[in-house]
């Protein structure tokens, strides 16, 4: 353990380990690593190259200046699509850094084109809104586009859309899946036709494992490559390996007698002689402020809870009357420790959201360890 208040230690052997796990359920395809927001708070360098070494072909990301980031890394060959629309100066940094860029509308095509220098080789994919509703031209308007691009000059390299539903197995939802599907296959067709070598392409991780038919060309994965399960369940069941594991130690251990509170707003109070310890990482670290009184965190191989408030830097937990820590202890926010394990997706369970959260928020004020 580092002089760090708290540490991300990031399994490098693990991604790359997803990242077979997904380019065997894409089958035919290539698997195109989505490294955006820094690979959800993974570390966006290492990340893709462990990725590319367990068979990714392409890296994804969001910005300008997260390809430029990898570029700069050295990451020179690899093909890298920015899915974000770009504005003039981002799309002429986009060309720099030899960047492939999704277009939703004319109007990204023509900002594209008019910084573009007159032999520049300006690789788009055509991004078609089969239902998702937030980026993508619209179905009967997604040919025109690519004609568009075509007579300005651009290569159309690719033809995309984006699931809505994908993580959706069962309720009213589950189908809907399927209808974008069928929309988009019936594209397909006529722009092979027209784009010979196009790259068709749909699944984020959910679709890749959920169902080969939305495989196509190739696969856009994120969440599963970092070990978390698109559905939300146990990653163990798609055959992925948890990526991050946060730890820190405990900083403080102090015996409190009954009715004695603690933090901010006297939330908590002992309801018997017990002892509390204090943890370095608050919501400034990524440790959500509602987990406040509801999170729990691995001490000593066993679960034990956060009480009271959760502050900027700090959080306490309740280690029970027979604890026998006195600081200095290893604490696990994420990850297992002994025969208990805590997921992203568990705390994300306990604040209504998602997994994808729970690692993006993840601080830089935490450092990571690259291991493996
Ligand atoms: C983020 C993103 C993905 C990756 O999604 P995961 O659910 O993390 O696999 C794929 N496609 C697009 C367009 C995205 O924005």
């Amino acid at each position: 353990m580092s002089d760090a208040r708290s540490s991300a230690y990031i399994d490098l052997d693990a991604v790359r380990h997803n990242a077979v796990t997904l380019d065997r359920a894409a089958g035919q395809a290539g698997l195109m690593a989505v490294v955006k927001a820094d690979a959800y708070g993974h570390g966006a360098i290492e990340c893709a190259r462990a990725a590319l070494a367990g068979g990714a072909v392409a890296l994804a990301v969001a910005s300008v200046e997260e390809a430029e980031e990898l570029r700069l890394a050295g990451l020179d060959d690899v093909t890298i699509l920015i899915m974000s629309p770009l504005t003039e100066p981002a799309g002429l940094r986009a060309l720099g850094q030899r960047c492939e860029v999704a277009i939703s509308d004319l109007p990204a095509l023509e900002r594209l084109m008019a910084v573009a220098a007159p032999d520049a080789d300006v690789r788009v994919h055509v991004e078609v809104d089969t239902g998702m509703g937030r980026l993508g031209v619209p179905l009967d308007h997604a040919l025109a586009l690519a004609d568009a691009a075509k007579i300005a000059g651009a290569h159309v390299v690719g033809l995309m859309t984006h699931f809505a539903t994908a993580d959706v197995t069962d309720g009213p939802e589950a189908g809907f899946m399927r209808e974008q599907l069928v929309r988009f296959r019936a594209l397909a067709p006529t722009f092979r036709d027209r784009f010979p070598g196009i790259t068709v392409h749909a699944a984020n991780s959910a679709g890749t494992l959920r169902d080969p038919d939305a495989c196509f060309d190739m696969v856009r994965c994120g969440i599963a490559l970092y070990g978390c399960s698109p559905f939300g369940g146990d990653p163990v069941t798609d055959d992925l390996i948890p990526v991050m594991s946060w730890r820190s130690r405990l900083s403080l251990v102090k015996h409190f007698g009954s009715r004695e509170s603690v933090g901010y707003g006297r939330t908590w109070r002992a309801a018997r002689g017990t002892w509390v310890g204090t943890i370095p990482v608050g919501y400034a670290d990524g440790f959500a402020r509602d987990l406040s009184n509801c999170g729990e965190v691995l001490v000593g191989g066993r679960r034990v809870p956060v009480i009271g408030t959760v502050s900027m830097d700090l959080i306490t937990v309740d280690l029970g009357p027979e604890a026998t820590e006195r600081g200095g202890e290893e604490v696990v926010i994420i990850g297992s420790q002994g025969r208990e394990r805590i997921t992203a997706d568990e705390i994300a369970r306990l604040r209504g959201s998602i997994s994808y959260e729970v690692t993006c928020a993840v601080s830089p004020r935490v450092a990571r360890v690259h291991v493996g």
